[in-house]
């Protein structure tokens, strides 16, 4: 319907994963899952005709938002839009403006929870995710509190994809709802009045996209101010993995690459990277590893240290394809890389999909240098089509990427500094292993065979919405 980012995976896969879970696996539980998005106009243009189911009324101190909620259904999951003027009918996903933003998704959460009322559908579990609805859970407690019997039993989840997006900027549109900055002595006083923090301090559990990003955020390195706080909620912080889309992501179906191929006729995979390096003008080589990088260009995603790193380890073969967009100084380290290293080098400065299929069905190791990655997409797809990563330990990047784990066989390499020379160290590793064709196979076998499906995420958050409600009985 709409994407703009991982969370549109998430609100598209989670929903229809925990659906399809076998009653079991949920000791014969079954989970009536429905979603509740904004109905942005981009949506409303596509689907042109869902079925209005409630009209009803949000309040606000300078006079009432009528409201309307439409369903429509997709792979069986009920899909409530909320249409209201704050949400408007031209106005993006974001619109660049954060207390436009503020309105619209500070109205959103409200509503959100009051169409559960209006709908007399009472949820056992309401799971927000990230700033934008983190309100919603703010409001139910709230409704707890003043005794309202409808919302009397219902449990809290807030999954945090990105903890240093907050809704910073949000404060007025929050005032102007009436929520004034809380007194809870917990939250700095900048976080007392900021979507986020408000939904974590009213949460009944919050969920990291990752456990080791579960477990970062609560140090000073990773908790943007908030490591205090998350310290005082700690036993309510767990973390769960993000899945992948493991059909859309499949290099035995992908009909955008050259060659299909499995685990068991890797042999085929070559002739995706003689092809992507034919499309890139670049001599193709069996003995020299093609390094890859598919990211967005910010700083976050360290491409500086794989551009730095690059630079130095020019003493052995290697060719290299960065595929980003952002921020314009990292792009421009990106073209440099490619003027000074011309026949090794390849930058291509675009938003392109197509192309990252390519790269990862033919490309050796694809390089994630992250400074932080909550939970990371990009290994996982990387894994799935044979691209072995080399990553910086951190974030859903030590949780899914093992060198030298007594408990996982070796599918990658990882560093631990924020460094060019550890990133080098493990450049070097890999760079001399590249060699030893049957070992490297076998690090491409054991990312592929790894569990990244949405199943695997969907049985924990059941597990942790079915725990929730059990104490709570
Ligand atoms: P983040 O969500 O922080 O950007 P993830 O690793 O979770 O990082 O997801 C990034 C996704 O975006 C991956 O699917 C990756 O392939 C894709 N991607 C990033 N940059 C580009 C690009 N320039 N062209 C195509 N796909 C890209």
């Amino acid at each position: 319907m709409i994407k703009v980012g991982g969370l549109g995976d998430v609100a598209g896969s989670l929903p229809y994963a925990l659906r399809s879970l076998p009653g079991d696996l949920l000791g014969g539980h079954s989970l009536d899952v429905r979603l509740v998005i904004p109905y942005h106009g981009e949506v409303a243009r596509k689907l042109l005709d869902p079925q209005p189911v409630a009209s009803f009324i949000v309040q606000h101190p300078s006079g009432p938002i009528p409201t309307r909620a439409y369903v429509t259904y997709i792979s069986n999951v009920p899909v409530y839009m909320i249409e209201g003027a704050p949400i408007g009918t031209e106005t993006p996903v974001y619109s660049g403006d954060n207390y436009i933003d503020g309105v619209k998704y500070t109205y959103f959460s409200q509503a959100a929870v009051e169409m559960a009322r209006q709908l007399n559908w009472r949820p056992d579990i309401l799971h927000a995710n990230d700033w934008h609805t983190a309100l919603s859970v703010f409001y139910l407690a709230r409704n707890r509190l003043s005794r309202d019997p409808f919302f009397a039993q219902t449990r809290s989840v807030l999954t945090i994809h990105n903890l240093p997006f907050m809704g910073a900027g949000a404060e007025r549109a929050l005032a102007e709802f009436d929520i004034q900055p809380v007194r809870d002595l917990r939250l700095p006083i900048w976080a007392r009045q900021f979507p986020l923090p408000l939904g974590m301090l009213a949460a009944d559990r919050i969920v990291a996209v990752s456990p080791t990003y579960a477990r970062e955020i609560l140090t000073p390195e990773f908790g943007c101010g908030l490591q205090d706080f998350l310290i005082s909620r700690s036993s309510i912080v767990s973390g769960i993995l993000n899945g992948l889309d493991q059909e859309s992501w499949d290099p035995e179906q992908d009909s955008l690459i050259a060659s299909n191929f499995t685990a068991a006729n890797l042999e085929s995979r070559e002739n995706n990277k003689k092809s992507i390096l034919d499309e890139f003008d670049l001599s193709y080589d069996p003995k020299i590893p093609l390094l890859i990088l598919i990211s967005r260009m910010d700083p976050q995603k360290g491409v500086d240290l794989a551009v730095d790193s690059l630079t130095q380890m020019t003493h052995v073969p290697w060719q290299a394809i960065l595929l980003g967009t952002g921020d314009p100084i990292l792009e421009s380290a990106c073209r440099s890389l490619q003027l000074q290293f011309p026949d090794r080098v390849r930058a291509v400065i675009r938003f392109d999909t197509r192309l990252s299929r390519r790269l990862y069905a033919g490309g050796d190791l694809l390089l994630m240098p992250s400074r932080y990655e909550p939970c990371g997409l990009a290994q996982m797809i990387g894994m799935r089509y044979g691209c072995v990563p080399l990553a910086r330990a951190t974030g859903g990047l030590r949780d899914t990427i093992f060198e030298n784990s007594d408990e996982h066989p070796k599918n990658g390499f990882l560093f631990e500094e924020i460094k060019t020379d550890a990133m080098n160290a493990a450049l070097q590793r890999a760079l001399s292993q590249y060699s030893d064709r049957a070992l490297w196979r076998q690090y491409q076998i054991n990312g592929m065979q790894q569990d990244f499906s949405w199943k695997k995420s969907a049985l924990e958050y059941a597990n942790l919405y079915i725990n929730l409600w059990e104490n709570q009985r």
